[in-house]
């Protein structure tokens, strides 16, 4: 495949150019949803970053089989190994089964992930449903002799791993400095080291969701499910695991532990992480109270928001920024992002309007380049879209008839917007308009096929009454040998 799409990989902490393990197929991992609320911005940066990738490597011609898991075990309070199931704890608040919490946040989180315009994944599967693969990599990991047991669960021994490996590698943590301050451990512990990380838990008795496992009747480590199903979909070595850089320790450093300890050797070839979302410069917390879901969001229903905001003038706002840099949410940048989209759709709209002249006395033939460029550099979203503006820009230029573009131009013009705007940026045109702008066309279709009725029936007082007034509202009605033409003058 010709290209030279490179991606900075977390891991080697520089760009690299993209080279699949498997010539033409693409195997990519993503990091998904904790199912136990509603979805919020930082699910959408992941979500948008990633879908963005999806997007871009099929246009490249690449095959991508993108999984991308629902958390909905083992996630536990305090996010290490202690405190309460997150959805078992709802289930039990609200009264009801866990499973009933996880389907209730999965379909909102789906029906926000489609108003982003958000892709579904290849495969999406539940952490839930693979107890049984998750247990066998825990057996794996303790056959190669980097696992303990202790009081029916079982925990990663980080020391020794670390003796022929490197923990570490993708956080830039020093082990010494971790190992140093987790030695005092005075034997009250379950764990040899508070360093260490559980890969089974034993369940304590008012835990609802368990399973029985050779070690206990629990539940897997937090880390485990990512292992376990990435290489069951992908295979023992695949090409990109993403997320959001939140997640790049403890959760991805465990998981190549894991996966190093279980299979001897690296699974994934490109680590790539997402940047954080601050809102008014602060990190985003229940406790902090500008925590706003996606919901919120769209229907302006939150104190913070002056207004509803779009699900693409959200998807805009975070294209806008390179997925490696931060991005701050305030009223001002998402009211500056709405009229940003505003003045690139409209272009798009007039863009499809222009007759085309003799000759093109704007230069943009190298548009397309430019914006490919711009992907390949690590899937530099600003700078596509900077691109796309300067040719809004000359699109004005040529409507107001200052400038003239020749038919050949048009056409790739026309070409290259609907690639990078709605193929691979995925904005979505304003439905309403779509709908009405088909509504009107039908709506003067059937009036002329009536028209034609009338003249069938040699009913020439109808007919001549579509005719006069429809051309007195201003249209062009020509009767050609294939059948009536119309446009409005
Ligand atoms: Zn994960």
């Amino acid at each position: 495949m010709e290209h030279k799409l490179s991606i900075y990989n977390t891991l080697s902490r520089k760009k690299e150019l993209f080279v699949p393990i498997h010539n033409n197929t693409v195997g990519m991992y993503v990091c998904g949803p904790t199912v136990y609320g509603d979805a919020h911005l930082g699910h959408a940066r992941p979500a948008i970053t990633f879908d963005l990738l999806f997007r871009y490597l099929q246009h490249l011609g690449y095959k991508v089989r993108y999984v991308r898991n629902i958390t909905d075990v083992g996630h536990l309070e305090n996010d290490a190994d202690s405190g309460e199931d997150k959805i078992g704890k709802k289930a039990r608040l609200d009264q009801v089964e866990p499973m009933e919490i996880v389907q209730r946040y999965l379909n909102a989180y789906h029906k926000n992930m489609e108003a982003l315009n958000v892709l579904p994944p290849s495969i999406e599967p539940h952490a839930s449903g693979h107890i049984i693969e998750q247990i066998e990599f825990v057996k794996k990991i303790q056959e190669a002799g980097f696992a303990y047991e202790s009081q029916g669960s079982v925990y990663f021994d980080v020391e020794k791993y670390n003796q022929q490996h490197h923990y570490g590698k993708l956080s830039g943590r020093n082990i010494d400095d971790l190992l140093e301050t987790t030695r005092e451990l005075d034997g009250q512990d379950e764990k040899r080291r508070s360093v260490d990380f559980a890969l089974w838990k034993k369940a304590a008795p008012e835990h609802i969701m368990h399973w029985p496992s050779p070690w206990s009747k629990g539940f897997p480590g937090w880390h485990l499910e990512c292992s376990a199903m990435g290489t069951k979909y992908l295979g023992e070595q695949f090409d990109i695991h993403g997320g959001g850089m939140d997640l790049v320790f403890p959760h991805h450093e465990c998981e190549i532990a894991q996966s190093t300890a279980a299979l001897g050797k690296e699974t994934v070839k490109y680590w790539m992480h997402n940047n954080m979302i601050t809102i008014n410069g602060q990190k985003m917390g229940k406790s902090l109270g500008n925590f706003i879901t996606l919901d919120q969001f769209f229907t302006g229903n939150h104190a913070s928001l002056e207004k509803a905001y779009s699900p693409m003038t959200i998807r805009f706002f975070i294209l806008q920024a390179q997925y490696r840099s931060t991005v701050d949410f305030s009223n001002e940048a998402l009211q500056a992002a709405e009229k940003g989209l505003q003045r690139l759709l409209d272009g798009y709209a007039r863009l499809q309007k222009i007759v085309p002249g003799t000759a093109s006395t704007v230069e943009l033939s190298n548009l397309r380049d430019r914006c490919e460029q711009a992907m390949q550099d690590d899937l530099n979203s600003p700078i596509v879209i900077a691109h796309l503006f300067e040719a809004v820009t000359a699109i004005n230029t040529i409507v107001s008839e200052n400038a003239s573009i020749n038919s050949a131009d048009l056409e790739e013009l026309k070409a290259t917007f609907k690639l990078f705007v709605e193929v691979i940026l995925g904005i979505q045109l304003e439905n309403d308009a779509q709908t009405g702008a088909d509504a009107y066309k039908a709506a003067i279709d059937l009036l002329l096929r009536i028209r034609q009725e009338a003249k069938t029936n040699k009913d020439w007082a109808t007919s001549d009454k579509i005719r006069n007034e429809l051309t007195a509202m201003g249209f062009d009605i020509k009767d050609g040998k294939d059948g009536v033409e119309w446009s409005l003058k």
